[in-house]
């Protein structure tokens, strides 16, 4: 490697670090919205989206919350909590949307199957389990959302939906599941690199690969100074720009600390890996045309639902099992193991030490997944396929998730599983912390932050009809509104190829 003190400077509107989805969704609606914008995008790695947002390292879920159980609750009082699930079903109408303006803009090729329907399900089995489907599906039956969706504790019924998940089942065991056939399998590094692929052809936009952000930094006129290193030569680089995204997913905390703003304080990251069993059997792949979502185990994290996954990844179809939760103390699947050690400051250490003290079950939860046997995964499949063998599947790791850890007044500190904006009073920077529901919610994300940091024009409408010939739904809610809802799936559907067979 030649190494070299040269150094490049240049001046932007924008500053992008990190090429996955969140930069790339950032990226084109800015440039959709203000065309003249010159944007610089930094990347560490020498290819976008391939952390997070890469196919094999999330599960590819278009969460709309049909069937993750984790986004509704039930209360002491045994009500279903419906609305995280309406909050993330209109979320993903909404991407569903700006992806099929982009399919029509032609900057993303309708043939390139980044998203395919595939029915989501639940499936759960015990008397107590089973009470707890039929309440929630009767609460969201009830929604515009969700009201295609189906409920059914029969054992043949299910076994057409899910011909494997019941086979070599036990028939005195009570089981039901529901099922909505509008799910989605999204291949989100395939949509992120697309739109990389774009925004790279465009007037203004500069995308910088092996560039690594080490530094930023506020300047006398307010400009925020990014430096960072090329990790193939050595060369610096130096970019001014008006308004920074840290879309570094788990990098973002780093560099939100290193910007050193007051709305960053007390902010802390826990790492949680995860690994999957991928099946490399190829008649049981072809046998299994779902999204199943079982229920968390009791202390495990929201985010380990685990499923089985019909995947369509690069042409292939796939099936994958898991997340199995883990850790390691790196923030990115290609980081660093002294990431999370790098992390502790005094702003963000009595928050990070009371979200320990009282997270202790999930850090032992996280024990016990990281001292899995090949046979206690084996055990935990087959709770899905009872008649799965070992030697079907191989174990993959997944991507790595840093979860959100921050002041609370009451709690002095929480650990979060959203996402989570910071971004400061005067709109200059943001950083987007935390991984879930994630992807799937990016464009509600970005368009949450544009009053954030275009304030006065977002106040002003400047941009109102622009935004309604992304999104046509944009300011009006789908659940309350049966008719558009309606018509704006059919819409998306047609565009984005998604076939439904009721
Ligand atoms: C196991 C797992 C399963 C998931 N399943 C789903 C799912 O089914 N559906 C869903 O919607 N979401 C899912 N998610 C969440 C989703 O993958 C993430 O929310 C999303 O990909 C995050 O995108 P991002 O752009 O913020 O981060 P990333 O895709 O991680 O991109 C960040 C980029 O920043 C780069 N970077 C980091 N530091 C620097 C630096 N200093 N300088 C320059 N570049 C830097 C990284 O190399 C990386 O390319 C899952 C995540 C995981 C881990």
């Amino acid at each position: 490697m030649s190494k070299s003190n040269a150094s490049v400077s240049t001046d932007c509107d924008v500053v992008l670090i990190g090429a996955g989805i969140m930069s790339a969704t950032l990226g084109v609606l800015l440039k959709e919205l203000k065309p003249d914008l010159t944007i610089e995008i930094f990347e560490r790695l020498d290819v976008a989206a391939a952390e997070s947002s890469d196919a094999w390292n999330n599960a590819g879920t278009g969460h709309s919350a049909f069937c993750e159980l984790n986004y509704t609750p039930e209360n002491e009082n045994g009500f279903i909590d419906v609305s995280k699930a309406i909050k993330i079903a209109e979320s993903f109408e909404v991407s569903k949307q700006f992806w099929s303006y982009l399919v029509e803009q032609k900057v993303l090729d309708s043939s390139s199957d980044f998203i395919r329907t595939i029915p989501h399900m639940s499936f759960v089995w015990g008397n107590k389990n089973v009470a707890y489907l039929k309440k929630r599906y009767e609460a969201l039956q009830q929604q515009t959302l969700f009201k295609e969706m189906e409920y059914s504790e029969d054992p043949t019924r299910l076994k057409e939906w899910m011909p494997l998940v019941m086979e070599g089942r036990n028939g005195s065991e009570k089981v039901a599941a529901t099922k909505m056939d509008l799910g989605t399998d999204v291949n989100f590094g395939s949509l992120t690199r697309s739109m990389f692929d774009h925004l790279k052809k465009m007037d203004g936009v500069k995308l910088h690969f092996n560039h690594e952000v080490r530094k930023l930094k506020r300047n006398d006129e307010g400009r925020w100074v990014i430096k960072a290193k090329d990790r193939t030569s050595g060369e610096k680089y130096k970019a001014k720009g008006k308004f920074v995204f840290i879309g570094a997913g788990g990098g973002s905390l780093t560099l939100l600390e290193k910007a050193d703003i007051p709305e960053g304080k007390g902010f802390g990251g826990f790492p949680v890996s995860g690994q999957w069993l991928r099946c490399t059997n190829p008649e049981i792949i072809e046998r299994h045309q779902a999204k199943v979502y079982g229920k968390a185990a009791v202390g495990s994290p929201p985010m380990s639902v685990p499923h089985l996954d019909t995947r369509m990844i690069d042409g292939k179809k796939a099936l994958l099992f898991g997340p199995y939760a883990g850790f390691s103390t790196k923030f990115l699947k290609n980081g660093s193991y002294m990431d999370l050690p790098q992390s502790i400051k005094l702003n963000n250490l009595v928050p990070m030490v009371a979200a320990g003290i009282q997270n202790i079950p999930l850090t032992k939860y996280l024990i016990d997944q990281v001292r899995q046997s090949p046979e206690d995964r084996l055990s935990a499949l087959k709770e899905f396929l009872p008649t799965a063998k070992l030697e079907d599947w191989e174990l993959e790791i997944a991507g790595q998730r840093v979860q959100v850890i921050k002041k609370d007044p009451r709690e002095i500190g929480v650990l979060e599983f959203g996402t989570e904006v910071v971004c400061a009073a005067d709109g200059s920077i943001a950083a987007l912390l935390g991984a879930s529901p994630g992807a799937s919610t990016a464009v509600s994300i970005m368009l949450g932050l544009l009053p954030r940091i275009l304030k006065e024009e977002m106040k002003a409408g400047a941009f109102n009809d622009t935004l309604k010939k992304m999104i046509p739904s944009y300011g009006q809610s789908l659940n309350d509104n049966e008719q558009l809802t309606d018509k704006i799936r059919n819409h998306t559907s047609e565009v984005l190829g998604l076939h439904v067979n009721v």
